[in-house]
């Protein structure tokens, strides 16, 4: 018998995952205004929903609030982030009636769907937003417009029970980081129901869930258990775990860390997948691998369902920075 007495893991590591250009866009943001502006810069809200992100940035001098009123008054002259997910206009209009200065990392494809819902409301159109009650980024594009502007439908019941303020056309909108199957279905409710409901033009669903909801459902029906890598308050994290177990995977966990690893669960498998949310920095799933190494004989395969080449600008104020 070899010396080497550990049982077998063949791991399928899905990709595209973790980081999405928003999320790297968001993180850079962040640490380039604390080099250039210095300690402290106050973020508003987790930059992106992680907190191996959010304490390693705390470490280099970034304080996070939830809101600006957090923020003392002597404090003012500190550069404020907007997160990752967008803010509503009430939080831009705040900070400049305190003179604050302001520096805003929400994703260009956030404010994508922003625009299209002002365009949307400019057009005399009533606004369905798809999307999770109480996420930062519905609050943010419901904000973009005054109240009941925007409505929000959470499910397809919603979808089924959803009666249109007045007789003003209708518009859809999604979230960003939304299952592209529930979206689906919901959006075929609402299309039976109203034919003639206006549709984005590209979906509002970014490329970076799409492509990580698609590798993960390619990788899901080849294993015994699917690992994604992500906090329980990231949407497109929580998103990974659902279509793994509805591809048919018997086990799907949602870990953020090695030592939340539910070893329990895995016993017996021996073929796991990994997947990263858009917010999971790639040395926790390194980390991750680690630990099942620790155990496992392990033979670690890529699966890769996709390339991805999307970057985004920095913000004009940072951008002579980063050219250094
Ligand atoms: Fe932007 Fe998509 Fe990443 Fe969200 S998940 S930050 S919308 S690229």
């Amino acid at each position: 018998a070899p010396a080497n007495s550990k049982p077998r893991l063949d791991i399928s590591l899905c990709a595209p995952r973790g980081f999405c250009a928003g999320v790297d866009r968001a993180v850079q943001i962040v640490e380039l205004a604390i080099e250039r502006f210095g300690a402290p810069v106050y973020v508003r809200h987790e930059i992106v929903h992680n907190k191996y992100v959010v304490e390693s940035l705390k470490a280099k001098g970034a304080v996070f609030v939830e809101e600006l009123a957090e923020i003392p008054d002597a404090e003012r002259e500190r550069p404020v982030i907007f997160s990752a997910h967008g803010v509503a206009k009430s939080v831009p209009a705040e900070a400049q009636a305190r003179n604050m200065f302001y520096l805003d990392a929400t994703c260009p494809l956030v404010s994508k769907v922003h625009k299209e819902a002002e365009i949307h409301y400019r057009k005399g159109r009533e606004i369905v937003l798809i999307g999770h009650a109480g996420h930062p980024e519905v609050i943010g594009t419901m904000g973009q417009l005054p109240e009941g502007a925007v409505r929000l439908v959470e499910t397809e019941d919603d979808a089924r029970t959803f009666q249109p303020a007045g007789d003003r056309p209708l518009a859809w909108i999604t979230q960003t980081t939304l299952s592209v199957d529930d979206t689906k279905a919901i959006v075929d409710i609402l299309r039976e129901r109203f034919p003639d409901i206006v549709a984005p033009h590209k979906d509002d669903i970014c490329y970076a869930t799409t492509n990580r909801q698609e590798a993960v459902k390619s990788v899901a029906p080849l294993v015994d258990a699917m690992l994604v890598v992500g906090a329980p308050n990231s949407s497109n994290s929580q998103r990974l775990r659902e279509v793994a177990e509805r591809a048919g995977c018997p086990v799907a966990v949602l870990v953020q860390r090695a030592s939340e690893i539910p070893w329990g669960t895995f016993e017996g498998i021996s073929r796991l997948g990994i997947t990263a949310g858009a917010s999971a920095p790639e040395v926790l799933v390194e980390e991750i691998i680690g630990a099942f190494a620790d155990r496992y004989d392990v033979n670690v395969e890529t699966v890769r369902t996709a390339k991805e080449t999307t970057a985004f600008n920095l913000p004009r104020a940072l951008r002579e920075q980063a050219a250094e």
